[in-house]
């Protein structure tokens, strides 16, 4: 097993060491090797994704990813802004199908801006498709008008698209996700008004044909959007675009309350993929050491359930997780009267313990 660990910018470097602790403290053998990215990888290569950095993810069965970018490249042309570096990993590696589950944990119930009885017992799991839609169709551009309300005006455009292979992947990758867990997908769309979500909801409900065991409905997405807060828990499995996943998958996990808690995987068709906490690199609080590590943890447990085939493995982590909040050890983000506060490295080391009393598989 083969991980390139790659943390990046900000608090990245703090968040992936805790993660590689915790992998470390597992007993399995790992080949793991580090290498720069984003605006670390600028500094030292003058890319964000140099050469060397993607040969090892694409040598890789998985890669742990920190976060990148920071204010102070803001400036830089765009193809050599931190952030290009997930951008490039996604298509070079193929990674289509977006993972972001939102769980509440029980001790953090207070920590949402939602009614407790609302989202107590909250599991949803969003795939959002992630190399296709209107962020990669093409053409795109800036151009002066010839027709619409302003003819001569300037404008800009962008290009929404969907092939069926590309919806029948996803959906397949939904249905399949659903049958292990409660057998119901979402598929959300805006069939309404446009014709590629009109097209992406005839093939989720072909597909849906070869999965009669899995229930499908459809929404369109201002309705998902409300729901998500109205009634969160009636969601299981939902599956979207690229752009309203984009913007479902923030809604959902911010219904936790908890940014430092939520993971995400990125996969391509080999199972292959990328390991992510949801959030970015934090430059208000790099160094400090006060980052939740969690997420990172949790998406290092997603990548030996999704890509390195160690499911024991990857719930003795997630149980170490509940057992460490169960005793009370929070991060500045998610600390509240009556817990008891700790540093980065503290969590990390809090779950390392924590492992050593769950059962080895
Ligand atoms: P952010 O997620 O980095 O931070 C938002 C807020 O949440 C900040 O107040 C931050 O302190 C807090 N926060 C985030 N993670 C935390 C953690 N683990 N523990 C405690 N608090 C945490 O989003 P932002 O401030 O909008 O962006 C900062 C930089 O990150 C930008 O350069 C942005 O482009 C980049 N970014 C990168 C990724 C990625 O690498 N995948 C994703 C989102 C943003």
């Amino acid at each position: 097993m083969k991980i390139a660990v790659l943390p990046g910018d900000g608090i990245g470097t703090e968040i992936v060491a805790e993660a590689v602790k915790v992998l470390h403290a597992l007993d399995l053998k790992f080949e793991m090797e580090e290498a720069l990215v984003g605006g670390a990888a600028y500094e030292a290569h003058g890319h964000p994704l140099p050469e060397s950095t993607l040969k090892l993810a694409k040598e890789s069965d998985a890669i742990l990813f920190g976060a990148v970018g920071d204010w102070k490249y803001d400036n830089l042309d765009r193809p050599l802004r931190p952030e290009q570096a997930i951008l490039g990993l996604r298509k070079s590696l193929g990674l289509f199908a977006n993972f972001r589950p939102a769980i509440c944990y029980e001790e953090l119930v207070g920590a949402s801006s939602l009614k407790p009885e609302l989202i107590s017992g909250l599991d949803i799991l969003i795939i959002r498709e992630l190399t296709g839609d209107i962020y990669f169709g093409q053409p795109r551009g800036r151009r002066v008008a010839t027709d619409g309300h302003f003819p001569g005006a300037e404008e800009a455009f962008d290009t929404m698209r969907y092939s069926r292979p590309e919806i029948e992947r996803i959906a397949h990758v939904a249905f399949q996700a659903a049958r292990k867990r409660s057998k119901k997908v979402t598929s959300v769309d805006k069939a309404n008004v446009l014709e590629t979500f009109q097209f992406w909801k005839d093939v989720v409900t072909d597909v849906h044909k070869e999965y009669p065991d899995v229930a499908l409905d459809h929404m369109y997405v201002d309705n998902a959007a409300m729901q998500l807060v109205k009634e969160p828990k009636k969601f299981d499995v939902v599956v979207t675009g690229n752009m309203f996943g984009d913007i479902l998958s923030d809604e959902a996990s911010m219904l936790t309350g908890s940014i430092g808690m939520l993971p995400s995987a990125s996969l391509n068709s080999q199972n292959q993929g990328l390991y992510e906490p949801s959030h970015g690199s934090a430059p208000d609080i790099a160094g400090k050491g006060i980052a939740n590590p969690l997420a990172t943890i949790l998406s290092a447990a997603m990548m030996l359930r999704f890509s390195l085939n160690q499911a024991n493995s990857a719930d003795r982590i997630e149980t170490a997780v509940k057992s460490v909040l169960a005793s009370g050890l929070r991060t500045v983000d998610i600390w509240s009267e009556g817990t008891q506060k700790v540093s980065t490295r503290e969590m990390g080391e809090a779950v390392v313990k924590a492992l050593t009393k769950t059962t080895k598989g």
